[in-house]
């Protein structure tokens, strides 16, 4: 099983969990104690895109799609295009989840708030119809 969730319910798991955030190993509390955990760089969305929805300055659609920043004066790419520039390590990543083990995918995100968690387990789902993949 694939469980998709924030940092904060981080600490009822034990096993198999990896950060979609950040770059460097991540520390954890969890039921027994403080571990490390590696990230998946690959899955990152950019600093822009994670800011600017998160301060309401763009909606779902262009965190997705990408936005013309006019206080910047840029182009930014959305999360598709991130996935799309990242896609051979993305798609080894999930090809090589085993249908018989568990896994965390965790990210800062509050539960139940729209972020990449959510384009990650539906890109899972897509491409590996023998996992379960949950989401909270
Ligand atoms: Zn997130």
């Amino acid at each position: 099983m694939i469980i998709v969730c924030s940092k904060a319910d981080v600490k009822q798991y034990r096993d198999e969990i990896v950060c979609t955030t950040g770059r460097e190993p991540t520390v954890y509390r969890t039921t027994i104690g403080y571990m490390q955990y590696p990230n998946l760089p690959f899955f990152n969305p950019s600093w822009d895109i994670v800011m600017a929805f998160l301060n309401g300055k763009i909606s779902k659609q262009q965190y997705l799609m990408g936005y013309r920043d006019h206080d910047k004066g840029y182009y930014v790419p959305g999360y598709f295009a991130i996935l799309q520039k990242n896609a051979a390590k993305c798609l080894q990543f999930v090809r090589g989840l085993r249908a018989d083990q568990d896994y965390i995918l965790v990210c800062f995100c509050k539960e139940g708030a729209f972020c990449h968690r959510q384009v990650i387990a539906e890109k899972i789902r897509k491409h590996r119809l023998d996992l379960e993949v949950v989401t909270h």
